[in-house]
């Protein structure tokens, strides 16, 4: 029995490892929905090679183009952002894969959550915006999340048969980023060409860029309190720069599981699609004697202010994880384009986290205000305009 998936943003860099993974394993798993925002040229070519039941493509100004590419299949093209929570829902689909990113995550997923679909969660914004509306929903639907985040699919794994045993705390490691032991005054001069070069992974430029700043790490503590209900004060971080080991979690009685491979985002993907199986797979494997040393430290939050500030979003709850996250995408997308600088993006997060009404009663709608009021504060603080 082929499982049937939908993936969302099947162009980035998770979209297509998923896809690799799918084509090693074409007896276990079929492609019925893909979805891109605008690199019309490889969702055409994805389309051709995996015939799905239905492509969209974000930009509507590129649907011409895909539709008169797929003609002769029997793929249905659709076009525009409603499109991508429409398509979702289809009867065949069970399992989306969140590969989008940023806040255009929310909407599709709470779509297929209603729908009853599980979902491979990629898309870590997502439960950083909208955690408790997010679970709550999926509790609801009977739905499972099945984390692809490499940190919460390694916790997912130490907690195989271990569901009735409480988690003392979890261990998040983090490599570090490019700049990891750097001091304030180096950081004042980072460019985005230096900020893109990842040492372990290779992803996505905002995830790439999150990493750098450590608020990827932020973010991951926030996605970890809700996947697994854990209370701010048992989510912990520790610095392992070879990412081997990809998280930790700590039993009542002392004990702690880790799981560990090398850094390959297909593993968690692999599993999160697979799951109950592990599915064979070739993917290199490790080996002790590369590694004679893997090494532990704290994390700096004081050079690093981004892990500060998600870190004290996600204690206050309510919609201060969102107003951060909007900040944030704002404030990446400013250094990306070279409106600001590399110490700018905490400082504009900063603003806007102090600037926008905090809110504890949320439901979909107040998000979406939320993150709309949070992106106009974050723009007029860096002097953009809109
Ligand atoms: P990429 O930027 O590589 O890919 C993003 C995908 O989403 C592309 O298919 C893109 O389409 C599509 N997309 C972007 N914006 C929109 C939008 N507004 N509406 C619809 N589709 C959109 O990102 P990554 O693959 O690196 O990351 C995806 C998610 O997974 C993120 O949330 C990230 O945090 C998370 N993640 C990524 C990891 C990684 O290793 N990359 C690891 C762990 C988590 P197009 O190509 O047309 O622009
Ligand atoms: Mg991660």
């Amino acid at each position: 029995m082929q499982k049937h998936i939908a993936i969302l943003g099947s162009t980035g860099s998770i979209g297509t490892q998923t896809l690799d993974v799918v084509r090693s394993h074409p007896d276990t798993f079929s492609v019925e929905v893909l979805t891109a925002n605008s690199n019309a040229a490889l969702l055409i070519k994805q389309a051709l090679e995996f015939r799905p039941n239905a492509v969209v493509i974000g930009d509507e100004s590129k649907y011409e183009e895909v539709k008169q590419a797929l003609i002769n299949t029997n793929t249905k093209v659709f076009a525009g952002y409603d499109a991508i929570s429409q398509v979702v829902q289809m009867d065949s689909i069970e399992l989306v894969v969140t590969a989008m990113v940023g806040f255009s995550g929310l909407k599709p997923t709470t779509e297929a959550i209603r729908a009853g679909k599980h979902i491979g969660l990629a898309n870590k914004e997502t439960l950083v915006v909208a955690g408790e509306l997010i679970t709550a929903l999926a509790k609801k639907h009977a739905v499972n999340l099945y984390p692809i985040d490499s940190e919460h699919s390694a916790i997912f794994q130490c907690l195989l048969g271990e569901w009735h045993n409480p988690i003392e705390k979890i261990y998040l490691t983090a490599s570090g980023g490019p700049f990891r032991g750097k001091g304030k005054d180096f950081l004042a001069t980072v460019t985005p060409e230096q900020a893109l070069k990842h040492p372990n992974w290779t992803m996505g430029a905002k995830i790439t860029i999150d990493s750098s700043t450590l608020m990827n790490k932020g973010l991951e503590m926030i996605e970890a309190r809700w996947l697994f209900n854990l209370k701010p004060e048992q989510v912990d971080v520790i610095v392992h720069p070879q990412s081997i080991i990809h998280s930790i979690v700590q039993f009542e009685d002392g004990s702690m599981k880790a799981q560990m491979g090398l850094p390959d985002m297909k593993l968690p993907i692999q599993f999160a699609m697979g799951y109950p199986d592990r599915l064979k797979s070739d993917f290199p494997r490790f080996n002790f004697i590369d590694y004679p040393s893997l090494t532990f430290e704290a994390p700096d939050a004081e050079t690093f202010r981004c892990l500060y500030l998600a870190t004290e979003a996600m204690k206050k709850g309510g919609n201060m994880p969102c107003i951060l996250n909007a900040a944030n995408e704002v404030a990446v997308k400013a250094f990306l384009d070279k409106h600001i600088s590399f110490p700018e993006i905490p400082e504009l997060i900063e603003k806007t986290m102090a600037a926008v009404p905090f809110k504890t009663e949320m439901d979909l709608l107040e998000y979406i205000d939320t993150d709309s009021i949070a992106r106009e504060k974050a723009h007029e603080f860096a002097g953009i305009s809109i």
